[in-house]
């Protein structure tokens, strides 16, 4: 019989429950036992959606308040002591300081970076999750971190499953991926160090695991799908040895990619199983086979655990029936990652159209999928046969549909693409000439200043655009709304003093969402929430088919803000690859693909803001860092159709338009060729909470066009002095030169509240103006 099973599923709850309970809890409205209720509630039904869909194991452990990283810090006993922690707090408070910090809410802007409070201790730094859009807390190491057994939590939820009559899988996050994960704290050490001090908390809560009558431990160790340190591969081994001293059996798990040059120590480790992603990375399935010795499972990850889009049960069973012709009974199948990564259940997606509805699995659907493959590989289709043929039946039907169907292809956007000339993504003429004709027709001051975009996005906006979605607010008196924070805006700027002005986005609830559900080949869903970090939930939009773009998205807004100024206004747009890379992306061709489309139409949109007397355009790409392969030896190849679909977008403008765009983090160095070939005219970034220290990179690489370093943190609320931020551009001055400098603050405003962004500005003008002067 082939085994089926997870690698964790989400946690948030169909309807965010976990989200709600969270945010009661925080604000005082409910006790930790009622929250506890809550994560008992949802745990209980998330394992009998398991196990009504036939899973051999349930999954425990991949339960978390907010974090499965940071659980791990309370489980192995290693909360860093800058906590002050007296032993008095009750672990869920000294869980939630850590996550959170006691001044106030974390709350990164884009990229992960948590709000900055003003007392109490900072809380853990979050960043992403490998390639996800998950963010993790990140563990921090000193020569002082120790290790203990500190949490019953696990214990008490594999408690829990067995009261409940369900066979149960414990998931742990492997101890060289947690160290892995973790950040050095102090200079000369090495974190890999303390392994050895690590493994016997590991050894402990195995032998604890056993005694209380559990088979597998479920260790993640994704690392092995990266690039790994020679010092890091060769600690597996022995690790794994001792490991496996608890005499529990251990599946191996690696996820979001191949595992390369690291199949052979992987096969070999002394574990009962294996977990490979054979979805991002098929063509591992051969040495994995090869190499894997015989007394061991291969869990096969055949199930896309990072989209959403349903299987094609023929094609999967193909490849799959051929592994269990070899395996047999070792062969174990899977979604390819945790679930954690996909919305929970389809249901109730009635407002989707039913032809692309048939097409999407969520994780509950694709616990089915695992059924439905475990019975076809089992010829054993007496009882449930229906059921199997149902799936089999479902799957071939969608898949059919989806290759021929008209609302994914779209004949004249192929035509449109194919016909691309070669050199679609260049401007016409060299930076240089564009820049001395882009001097003359705006004729700004040195040290121009400007904004990011997006003003505080007050109540008020936020009612209006929830009103007018309800169909509350006919669309005039929207307009008239949007329009009436279009004029604050840029009559405050106009105040301030500032050289380019945007309209401020008051319209725009989410940068992707916005283009997304103005774009053909995008689709919504009700309830696709996937867990971003703590309580905060996404709902990624789905680009089914291909994209183009029926008509003009925010030229209106742009040409309304203009006639209020004869100051320049910036339009404001997201770029291809940000788009793609926060949208759940079609499987039916390459994401180069879907990310040109892209492109082209916001060719069309910088084409037509150019046609209306928008002279700068920003073309934000906040996400480009973010979507590099985890593997160094893909770089190249993301990097160069990333690059050419943002130069797409960008390149059919006249010299005199300004093309500037953004990105938030600056940690460019490593690919800092790439981001001067984006060739825009002006690139803003954030810089300030790095001292300027992050700008030096782009002096010693000699970057050649314009340059905003962020002079303020907008994560914070605290107004920086006008000398702070002349120190910071003395200092950029140094780096880079002081020509080619633009004044801005880090990253968008909409997180902020009017007063200390008017404060803010208003010294960031006074900024400028001395450097002017200083000149
Ligand atoms: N223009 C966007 C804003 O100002 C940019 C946001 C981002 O970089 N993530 O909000
Ligand atoms: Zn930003």
């Amino acid at each position: 019989m082939t085994t089926i099973h997870t690698l964790g599923f989400p946690r948030i709850g169909k309807n965010r429950e976990l989200k709600f309970a969270l945010e009661k809890f925080w604000r005082g409205e409910i006790d930790a036992d009622t929250l506890e209720a809550t994560g008992r509630e949802l745990r209980a039904r998330h394992w009998q959606l398991q196990a009504d869909a036939g899973l051999d194991f349930v999954s425990v452990g991949d339960f978390a308040y907010y974090d499965q990283v940071l659980n791990h810090i309370q489980l192995l006993g290693c909360e860093p002591a800058r906590f002050g922690f007296t032993g008095q707090e009750t672990e869920l408070a000294r869980y939630f300081t850590q996550a959170r910090g006691v001044a106030s809410a974390a709350k990164p802007c884009c990229g992960g970076h948590a709000e900055t409070g003003d007392q109490g201790p900072r809380a853990l730094e979050m960043t992403k999750w490998f390639d996800t859009n998950y963010h993790y807390l990140v563990p921090e190491f000193t020569a002082d971190t120790v290790f203990r057994l500190a949490s019953e939590r696990l214990f008490n939820e594999v408690r829990e499953a067995q009261a409940l009559g369900h066979k149960l899988k414990v998931t742990l996050l492997g101890p060289l991926t947690f160290l892995f994960l973790g950040k050095e704290k102090a200079a000369g050490f090495d974190r890999l160090s303390l392994l050895d001090q690590l493994l016997p908390v590991y050894g402990e809560i195995l032998v604890r695991l056993k005694n209380q009558g559990v088979e597998w431990v479920q260790m993640d160790e994704p690392i092995l799908c990266l690039d790994l340190p020679p010092a890091w591969k060769a600690a597996f081994e022995p690790a794994y040895n001792r490991l496996n001293a608890a005499g529990i059996k251990i599946l191996l798990a690696t996820y979001f990619g191949a595992l390369d040059d690291n199949a052979v120590l992987a096969c070999t480790l002394p574990v009962a199983g294996l977990h490979i992603d054979a979805v991002r990375a098929p063509q591992q399935l051969t040495t994995v086979l090869d190499r894997l010795p015989h007394y061991k499972v291969l869990s096969l990850g055949a199930i896309d655990g990072r989209n959403i889009w349903r299987a094609d049960l023929d094609q999967t069973l193909a490849w799959v029936a051929a592994a269990h012709a070899k395996l047999g009974d070792r062969l174990w199948i899977a979604p390819s990652c945790s679930l954690q990564h996909v919305p929970v259940d389809l249901a109730g997606e009635d407002k989707l159209d039913p032809e692309l509805r048939a097409w999407l699995a969520f994780a509950v659907q694709k616990l089915n999928e695992l059924g439905a493959l475990k019975l076809a590989l089992d010829q054993d289709i007496g009882a449930a046969d229906l059921a199997y043929a149902n799936a089999f039946g479902a799957s071939r039907a969608a898949a059919a549909t989806r290759r021929t169907s008209p609302r994914v292809h779209n004949p004249a956007v192929a035509a449109r693409l194919a016909a691309l000339p070669q050199d679609a993504d260049r401007r016409a003429t060299p930076f240089k000439t564009r820049q001395a004709k882009q001097r003359a027709r705006f004729n700004l001051p040195a040290f121009p200043t400007t904004t990011i975009g997006s003003f505080p996005q007050t109540k008020e906006i936020r009612a209006a655009r929830a009103a007018f979605k309800r169909g509350e607010l006919s669309a005039a008196d929207y307009t008239e709304a949007i329009q009436r924070e279009i004029k604050l805006a840029v009559d405050k700027q106009v105040s301030l003093g500032l050289d380019v002005l945007v309209h401020g986005e008051a319209e725009r609830n989410d940068m992707v969402e916005y283009f997304g559900e103005q774009l053909a080949g995008f689709a919504f869903t009700r309830n696709g929430w996937v867990q971003s970090y703590g309580s905060r939930c996404v709902k990624p939009p789905v680009i089914y088919g291909d994209v183009s773009r029926p008509t003009p998205m925010t030229v209106d807004w742009t040409v309304y803000a203009q006639s209020l100024t004869s100051l320049p206004m910036k339009g404001m747009l997201t770029g291809p690859v940000t788009i793609l890379q926060w949208s759940f992306v079609r499987d039916d061709q390459p994401r180069s693909d879907t990310a040109l489309q892209i492109a082209l139409a916001i060719r069309d949109e910088v084409a037509d803001l150019e046609a209306a007397g928008i002279g700068i355009i920003q073309i934000d790409e906040p996400a480009i860092r973010e979507g590099l392969p985890l593997r160094r030896g893909d770089w190249q190849d993301y990097l160069a159709w990333a690059g050419r679909a943002f130069r797409i977008s960008a390149s059919g403008v006249r010299d005199e338009t300004q093309i500037h765009t953004h990105m938030c983090y600056s940690e460019f160095n490593d690919i800092l060729p790439a981001i001067a070939a984006l060739d825009a005219d002006v690139i803003t970034i954030e810089t300030s909470r790095s001292d300027m220290e992050l700008l030096r990179g782009f002096g010693d690489f000699k970057y050649p066009n314009e340059i905003g370093p962020g002079v303020y943190d907008i994560h914070s609320p605290r107004v920086p002095s006008s000398a702070e931020m002349t120190r910071l551009l003395k200092k950029a001055a140094e780096v880079v030169p002081p020509e080619n400098i633009w004044v801005n603050p880090d990253c968008g405003l909409k997180t902020r509240a009017w007063p200390e962004t008017e404060a803010a500005l208003a010294n960031m003008v006074q900024a400028a103006r001395e450097m002017r002067a200083a000149q």
